[in-house]
């Protein structure tokens, strides 16, 4: 018998909450509040029970032991684990697919490579009809083979509203084929709003729509500093108009992307949408930092952080809105813990819903069934690695070449977190953003690790459970 290696706890006295401790696995998502005594007992397990225990005690240990902090032993733990990577990258409940419709943009944000500058716009790829039937085809046939409870459409980009008849062919043709198959299907599309129009909505909510994910960088200064139209012109009222328009409708999501210049203004961000009559409307509310090419002398005060590329080149692939940082399409990675965790705080405080910064993973490259399509039916294992030729899986045509299918092994091989030794975290984090590994570290195999923000979110994830009445073990 055994304190459980995924155990994290913290004295509520850090947080002003009395003496009591707040007790979680990360493993079975348990979570307690327990005495210091109780607390204590735990660290007394060893490879026996403790000995000359008061039936109170026994009765506390019990509970523990189904809860998940206290188990056989190391071993057996660690086969837990393997078997829940290996359930995670096997499940056929779900199918993921996420379409990028195309790498075109109608912004020019001053933080991306891709949208509307130069004449990049008019070159970058766009699916057409005639591959958006074949990446149907290729989706009906994954779900003849998978049987899966549920399949979740994602529409992305570029701007994927650019592209609307193939955003509207695939949602609507994907939704019958989910009906005949009795297959649930979520549809989400992560644009930046400016064409969010309710047209738009009404046409996408009888296939299945479930949430947008708009994009706000700041108060309405720096937003459109942030994220204006080649001109120059402001995007920040028409698309606070647009969700308006459109929030009684379908869910919406605001997430934003930050860096040392615009993180300030968020608090500014937060009181306006808390202002706005749609506020409670809003699914949920989370921002992350910009990924930055890396610049020989970044002015200072930039957050260092590097574009998701290889060897300096930016990967071309997805929107940077989203790419290698926000759920999903994800939330998980290249977060920098201090600005996150005081973002987190004050998205709280304001009353939105946002991530707790502990359940963030493992994320979709875990997953054998989650799949991220090109504008030219390109697969890839993670929209962070799309645009990337090298990192191409497969495709829907089925070709296979001698690149792809070492991509394919190399990416069903990734386990970061069999280098995190005993860390707690290994079960929500799994070893850290496999896009943001392999841009910062060389080797998308090595954990990229923020351990200090699941920390903050342990903590967070405690205040609040001191706030409410919480079970609670003496
Ligand atoms: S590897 Fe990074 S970018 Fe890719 S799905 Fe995971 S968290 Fe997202
Ligand atoms: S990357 Fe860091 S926080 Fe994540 S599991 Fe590994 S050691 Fe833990």
């Amino acid at each position: 018998m055994q304190a459980s290696m995924f155990n994290v706890r913290v004295p509520l006295e850090q947080v002003g909450q009395g003496d009591d401790v707040f007790l979680m696995n990360t493993f079975t998502d348990a979570q307690l509040i327990v005495s210091r005594d109780v607390a204590a007992l735990l660290d007394r397990v060893g490879s026996d029970a403790p000995q000359g225990l008061t039936p109170d005690e026994r009765g506390a240990l019990t509970t523990l032991a189904e809860q998940g902090f206290v188990v056989p032993d190391r071993e057996s733990e660690r086969k837990y684990l393997e078997g829940y990577f290996r359930d995670v990258r096997e499940s056929t409940d779900r199918l993921r697919i996420t379409v990028l419709t195309t790498l075109q943009c109608n912004f020019a944000c001053d933080y991306c490579f891709q949208g509307d500058h130069g004449d990049y716009n008019k070159t970058a790829a766009k699916m057409t009809l005639e591959t958006a039937a074949r990446v149907a085809d290729w989706t009906e046939e994954r779900l003849d083979t998978l049987k899966p409870e549920s399949f979740v459409l994602t529409l992305f980009g570029g701007e994927p509203l650019l592209n609307l008849p193939v955003a509207y062919y695939l949602a609507e043709r994907l939704w019958s084929s989910a009906q005949e198959r009795g297959v649930q299907m979520i549809l989400n599309v992560i644009t930046n709003g400016l064409l969010l129009t309710p047209d738009v909505v009404d046409r996408l909510v009888p296939f299945g729509l479930n949430a947008v994910k708009v994009t706000l960088d700041g108060d309405h200064d720096t937003h459109n500093r942030m994220r204006p139209l080649r001109g120059g012109q402001g995007t920040f009222d028409k698309i606070i108009e647009n969700v308006r328009r459109v929030a009684h409708k379908c869910r919406i999501s605001i997430g934003g992307n930050f860096d040392e210049t615009s993180v300030d203004s968020y608090p500014a961000l937060l009181d306006f949408l808390r202002e706005q009559e749609f506020a409670d409307k809003l699914a949920r509310v989370a921002f992350k930092p910009i990924i930055r090419e890396p610049k020989p002398q970044a002015p200072k005060g930039l957050i260092p952080l590097t574009v998701i590329s290889d060897g300096g080149k930016p990967l071309n692939g997805t929107c940077m809105t989203s790419a290698g940082g926000g759920t999903s399409i994800c939330d998980s990675c290249n977060f920098l813990d201090e600005k996150m965790t005081f973002l987190r705080e004050e998205t709280k405080k304001h009353g939105f819903s946002t991530v707790d910064g502990v359940h963030m993973g493992p994320c979709e490259i875990h997953r054998q069934h989650a799949h991220t399509i090109g504008p030219d039916g390109a697969l890839y294992a993670c929209p962070g690695f799309t645009g990337d030729p090298q990192q191409s899986t497969g495709h829907i045509d089925g070709r296979l070449d001698a690149r792809r299918e070492t991509a394919a092994t190399r990416f069903a091989a990734i386990a970061a977190w069999k280098n995190c030794d005993d860390c707690a975290f290994i079960p929500v984090c799994a070893g850290g953003c496999s896009v943001a590994a392999h841009t910062e570290l060389g080797d998308m195999n090595r954990p990229n690790c923020h351990k200090s923000s699941f920390e903050a979110g342990v903590i967070s994830l405690a205040r609040d459970a001191a706030a409410r009445e919480f079970t609670t073990i003496n």
